[in-house]
């Protein structure tokens, strides 16, 4: 009774580790996020096996079965669309329900998108924050990345084709113009481009050719450093704080005098964390 969590290729079929073939030939069961996918996936390999069904939606429910099937005694392999599961895909309640009933859980690793990303961004990688999906609305968003304003280790974050713009817009105001990004797009496939721009330029490049905001992203943000551009959290907090009671003109101008800072670069922020 094993559960193998099993990473497969985020693009490029020849990412798959021979381990990973030998797991997924041996298994009783495959769960997959998306049995048609993995089919291909399995049917490239030659693999015939039996899948189940995991996906985020369905996932606590889903996993009490498999536990039971597990204490059993049979061995099962979880697979994700793409990359390593449980990294922004389903497998968490799994594996904890697993460890819980102490059913043994075996790593087989393999490809993900965020370290592939971080290994080649030339960002430190000493320590990083895998920060994942911003959320999709724009107030959650902004309010997310005030908080990790700052955040001094490298920042690593998934973005889709439609909301690449919007957040790289959030980030310029809320991290500054010259916050350096790293670009990781469509790794390991035909069109891998990995680009580093300060944010505003970063922009600019998508902008120039909107074929460059097509596919799936890596962004690698660096951490922040001190500098007199600096807008530490107490400012943000006072801000904030001011905005509640007054025009946000009148928050900032009293913020930028308190901490000897420029007005405007003030109001900027304050368009993002208004309510
Ligand atoms: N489990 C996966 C992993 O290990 O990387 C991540 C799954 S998450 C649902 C999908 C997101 O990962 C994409 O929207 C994109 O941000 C990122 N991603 C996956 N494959 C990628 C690739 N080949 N190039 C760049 N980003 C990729």
């Amino acid at each position: 009774m094993t559960l193998y969590i099993v990473a497969t290729p985020i693009g490029n079929l020849d990412d798959i580790t021979l381990r990973a073939i030998e797991t997924l030939k041996s298994v009783d069961l495959i769960a997959a996020e998306d049995t048609r996918h993995s089919g291909l996936l399995l049917q490239h390999l030659a693999i015939k096996a039996k899948l189940f069904s995991l996906h985020d939606h369905n996932e606590q429910q889903k996993a009490q079965i498999l536990v039971e099937k597990l204490k059993s005694g049979i061995s099962i392999a979880l697979i994700s669309d793409a990359g390593t599961p449980l990294i922004n895909d389903p497998g968490y309640h799994l594996v904890k329900a697993c460890r819980e009933n102490n059913i043994n859980v075996v790593p087989i690793p393999g490809a993900c998108a965020a370290i592939a990303a971080l290994s080649v961004a030339g960002l430190p990688s000493d320590k990083f924050s895998y920060e994942g999906f911003l959320p999709a609305k724009t107030k959650a968003r902004q309010d997310s990345l005030v908080k990790l304003v700052n955040q001094s280790r490298t920042m690593i974050f998934y973005e889709s084709t439609h909301r690449l713009l919007d957040t790289l817009h959030d980030m310029q105001t809320v991290f500054g113009h010259e916050r350096m990004i790293v670009l990781a797009k469509e790794l390991t496939k035909t069109w891998e481009t990995i680009v580093s721009y300060p944010v505003a330029e970063l922009i600019n490049w998508l902008n120039e050719d909107t074929n460059r905001q097509k596919g799936e992203f890596v962004l690698i943000v660096e951490g922040h450093t001190k500098s007199d551009e600096d807008i530490d959290a107490n400012v943000i907090n006072t801000l904030k704080l001011l905005q509640k009671e007054l025009p946000l003109k009148k928050a900032a101008a009293i913020t930028a005098e308190i901490y000897g800072l420029k007005k405007n670069q003030l109001y900027q922020l304050g368009l993002t964390v208004e309510n």
